[in-house]
């Protein structure tokens, strides 16, 4: 075919005219094995999309004559299939040092918890099947032993997170009537979770007692009146009041509240299952402890310290929990098979209290020796120096993680890692080479997120126990900076 005219005016881009058509693509060889793979739906959208694409760049003038060859085509069509059938919702290497992270998915499920997935959701279960009468089951049943044993709860259900759960043990309390709470606890919990507006989303009237630093027994029994159906108190895991301060706590609290005939309800946020202090970590209030006080109702996320799935547990008296598992709002909040077999899976492990360090990926990564997390450092940073060279210079550097996801939220974990700064050799400001950095490390096959502070890429090297996935992207990472 004698070359249009425009394409001399254009010299070696291609001219609008020169594309072929989307059938001439969709009967190259390589396109006829794309549509064996996918069919021809999928390949056709992409070859037409292709083809807009690299119209509108000829139009432009800036489209290569080399990209209308056929293998080029065919190579740009297999690519864009690829990236249109790539999830978006990918694994990331978390080196931002806060270990529960809730952007990047909070806990990490156990090896346990996978396995049971993997081995239950293809076929059918008795999710809500009674394998002894062959009646109706109830799929609460299935976890409400496990939970009751663990924290010696009479009774307990599940929902879809603690959001819900907390929502929900106040619909079915105290909808059209009144719950009292301390002004110290109007907890916001990340933009959408405000309690007085959880609160209101529940039909119930809040009314608050006591001041932002200083609450007092008086203050609940003032506030405690005929129109009162709950009394609520809420787990400040995300900030701390300090200096003079007053909290009653529920031991205290229960006595007052349950001589007026109301029920107590906590909701702990994280709730940890075990006492962290016997692994050294700083101390979070246990689910147990809160019924051993006298709570009727505590609630807890299931993907913070315990270590699950997304889920929101309510452990309580049988007389509280079957009220909130009767309300008719459970039904749009219940959890679903898979997070429940990820659950049961899950809280199976706490039956092994001595494995519980080695089993639970969340608990594993908490527990890490520094010691060892500042030898994986020293080893990894000669490599990541080599990828870096010469712009960026590496240092391996003690850091200050945290535990994540409201827990704790003054505490921090001893850690270390790595802290990479530009060299003199960069020409740009030292904010833009981080910033372009930190988008090189996100742009790889296994994204890794760090932190940025101090004018330094810090990556905190805590929940890196695949040492190898992150050094095989090393060329990939020197690649990108070129
Ligand atoms: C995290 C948290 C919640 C929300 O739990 P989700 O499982 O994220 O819905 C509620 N209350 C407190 C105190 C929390 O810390």
């Amino acid at each position: 075919m004698p070359a249009p005219e425009e394409s001399v005016v254009h010299g070696s881009k291609a001219h609008p005219a020169e594309l072929p058509s989307v059938d001439k693509v969709l009967r190259l060889p390589e396109a006829e094995v794309l549509r064996a793979a996918h069919g021809h739906t999928l390949v056709a959208s992409e070859t037409r999309g292709l083809l807009d694409d690299l119209r509108a760049q000829a139009v432009a003038g800036t489209l290569d004559r080399s990209a209308v060859a056929s293998q080029a085509l065919a190579k740009a069509l297999a690519a864009r299939i690829e990236a249109r059938l790539a999830p978006r919702l990918r694994a990331v290497i978390n080196l931002t040092g806060t270990v529960i992270h809730t952007n990047l998915g909070r806990s990490l499920l156990a090896d346990a918890a996978l396995q049971r997935l993997l081995g239950l959701m293809s076929a059918p279960n008795n999710l809500e099947y009674d394998l002894d009468s062959g009646g109706r089951g109830d799929r609460d049943s299935l976890i409400e032993e496990l939970l009751c044993e663990i924290t010696g709860a009479e009774a307990a259900t599940v929902v879809n997170n603690n959001a819900a759960a907390v929502l929900l043990t106040i619909a079915a309390l105290a909808r059209g009537r009144e719950v009292v709470i301390s002004r110290g606890e109007l907890v916001e919990i990340g933009g959408a979770f405000r309690m007085p507006d959880v609160m209101a989303s529940a039909g119930a009237r809040m009314v608050e007692v006591g001041t932002t630093n200083r609450t007092h027994p008086a203050d609940y029994e003032r506030a405690i009146v005929p129109e009162t159906a709950l009394v609520m108190k809420v787990h400040t895991s995300n900030y701390l009041v300090q200096g003079f301060t007053a909290a009653v706590d529920e031991r205290t609290l229960a006595p007052i509240v349950h001589a007026r005939g109301v029920p107590l309800a906590t909701d702990l946020g994280s709730g940890s299952l075990v006492d962290l202090a016997h692994y050294g970590l700083p101390r979070e209030p246990l689910p147990q402890e809160m019924l051993a006080a006298g709570c009727d109702v505590v609630t807890f996320s299931g993907d913070k310290l315990l270590g699950g799935p997304q889920a929101g547990l309510i452990v309580g008296t049988r007389d509280a929990v079957t009220r909130i598992r009767k309300f008719p709002m459970k039904r749009a909040l219940r959890l679903s098979k898979l997070p429940l077999a990820a659950l049961e899976a899950t809280l199976s492990l706490y039956l092994r209290p001595e494995r519980l360090a080695q089993d639970l990926p969340t608990l594993r990564l908490l527990t890490r020796p520094v010691a060892a997390i500042e030898a994986q450092a020293r080893a990894l940073r000669p490599k990541l120096a080599e990828a870096l060279a010469p712009r960026f210079a590496v240092e391996a550097v003690p850091l200050q993680g945290q535990i994540g996801s409201g827990s704790l939220p003054v505490e921090r974990l001893a850690s270390a890692g790595l802290a990479i700064a530009p060299t003199s050799s960069q020409r740009r400001g030292v904010g833009s080479a981080l910033d372009a950095l930190a988008a090189a490390l996100r742009g790889l096959p296994l994204p890794v997120i760090g932190r940025i502070a101090d004018d330094r890429l810090l990556l905190d090297l805590r929940c890196l126990e695949d040492t190898a996935a992150f050094e095989a992207q090393l060329s990939a990472l020197r690649d990108a900076l070129k």
